[in-house]
This record gives structure tokens, sequence and C-alpha cells, in this order.
């Protein structure tokens, strides 16, 4: 059985829509699909349908990634087969996807204030249908001639992590998402814990020993270990890590489309990792 547990799509920040993504993971040979965009579950009904439209059918696990807050460091939340319309988890949803708006409002007042030419006019126009975020406040800054490319835009003169126009945003303490995702019927593995590259989407760091060990206290059910951006040798202590905690070691390959160089199922997840995960569902039978 193939089973790639972490996969985005344009509902979030992958380039392919939801449909696309599903036809893609049966090409790739996949049994099991998880849909993992973040903080929405806006591509579940459009995923849905064509995987069920698949022959032989592809087996669709809803899921999300949720963006959470631990120390002051940003750190993912995998979580799947909640019921996204349980209230509390619904509002701080609500919340987080507000909070992008206001936040890249605030971004756009800073640059104002530095002397960049930059409007919330343009940086809406340049999003248009897609979540606000800062590749679209880059472009419009870009527009402006204040730098060449949008990259330019992504260091700390600028828009950059702790840069002179960052405005952080709002994220769930992850002991609080573990709780409203198990309210909500689900289980949470934690995405990425010692994802090697810096500045990445929220990884990048090394979640401590100690402070997955919390999480697992609390109800956290896996550890997602393999993962493009995790080295064997980090691979090897996280196994050994989820077996001491009884926690279920998964994997994903945490496609975006061409953003990641299209690469679903590069990771998977083990049969028996599998099972072990759907056994920690609230009330699952199994
Ligand atoms: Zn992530
Ligand atoms: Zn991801």
């Amino acid at each position: 059985m193939r089973a790639d547990l972490h996969v985005h799509s344009s509902a979030s920040d992958g380039t392919d829509p939801p449909a696309e993504v599903m036809r893609r993971a049966a090409l790739a040979g996949l049994d099991v699909v998880a849909l993992t965009d973040h903080d929405t579950v806006a591509g579940h009904a459009e995923a849905r349908a064509a995987a069920d439209a698949l022959y032989p059918p592809l087996a669709l696990l809803p899921g999300m990634e949720l963006s959470c807050r631990l120390d002051g460091r940003s750190l993912h939340m995998l979580a799947y087969v909640f019921d996204p319309d349980q209230p509390d988890l619904a509002a701080e949803l609500t919340r987080i996807r507000d909070d992008r708006v206001l936040r890249a409002r605030a971004m756009v007042d800073r640059l104002a204030g530095l002397g960049v030419d930059v409007s919330w006019e343009q940086v809406a126009a340049i999003a248009g249908q897609a979540v606000v975020g800062r590749p679209h406040i880059a472009r419009a800054m870009a527009d402006s001639g204040a730098i060449a490319t949008p990259r330019e835009a992504f260091t700390r003169d600028w828009i950059a992590d702790g840069g002179r126009a960052y405005v952080g945003r709002y994220a769930l303490d992850p002991v609080r998402a573990i709780g409203l995702v198990r309210a909500a019927g689900g289980v949470t593995v934690l995405a990425h814990p010692r994802a090697g590259r810096e500045g990445g989407r929220g990884g990048g760091w090394g979640v401590t020993n100690e402070q997955i060990s919390g999480l697992a206290a609390v109800g956290m059910a896996g550890l997602e270990v393999f993962h493009p951006d995790q080295s064997d040798a980090e691979r090897a202590r996280l196994i050994a890590l989820a077996h001491d905690l009884g926690l279920a070691a998964t994997g994903g390959s945490d496609d975006h489309g061409s953003l990641t160089g299209y690469r679903l199922g590069c990771e998977t997840t083990s049969a028996g990792a599998y099972e072990d995960l759907l056994s920690r569902v609230p009330g699952n039978p199994v």
C-alpha cells in the first residue's frame, strides 16, 4: 500500500487545483492520499469528487496543516479526519484566515511608512482569489520599483521574518490545536519537526525531544518522519523517539505542485503506521 499523507493544492499554496492533485496522485501509483492544505479544508469537496471518479478509486484522507507557534517559533501540525464544522475548530480557522488579511494590510502600512509606494488595493488585485500573503506584497513592491525583483523583498530590510516591515501572524498554540482536533473527532501529527531547511514554509528548525514529548502527553498521535527535508540521520532519531513515545511514524511528500517540483509519493507512510494512526481516531472501532 502506498499512502502519501502530506499534500497541498491551490486551496492553499500549491499550484494545482485539488482535482488535478487527485489525478496526479493516481498516476503516481498512490492508494491513499491526504489533502493537507494550510489552515483550510476548502479543497476537500473538489478532491473528494475527483478521487471518487477515478478507477480504481483513490482513497482520500481529509486533512489540513495547521499553523501553530511554540515558544515563539512557527510549527506545523497535520490534522486528519476531523469534523471541520465543529464550532471551536471552525472559529479558529476563520480567525487564522482573517488574520492573514489584517497582517498583509499591516505590512503594506509599514512599507508606506518606509517610503515604498504600494497600496492595499494593488496587493489585493495581485492576490485575486488566492489567500493573500507575502509573495503578493513582494510583487507589488517590484511593480512599484522599490526593488528589482520580488525575491529582494525577502530580506531583513523588508518583509523577511523579523524585517523592518514584517508583521507576525496569528498562530495556534499546538497544545490547543491537538485538543481542538481531538474534540472534532480527529488526530494530529507533528509535521516535519526536523526539516533541515532554514526559512522554509514554517519548518527549518528543530523541535526538541522535550517539546515533542510534551505534545505526545496531551494526545498528539504521530510524528512525520519521512519528509523530503529531513535527513536520514534525523529520520533515524525520530523513529526511535516515536517508538519511545508510542507515536505513529508517518510520511508524506509535502508536494506543492510545480513550486516544490512535482513529487507526489516521493515519501510515504507504511501500511502499519497508517493503520496505527487510524486506530487512534477517537471512537474508531479499528
Ligand atoms: Zn509545513
Ligand atoms: Zn505542508
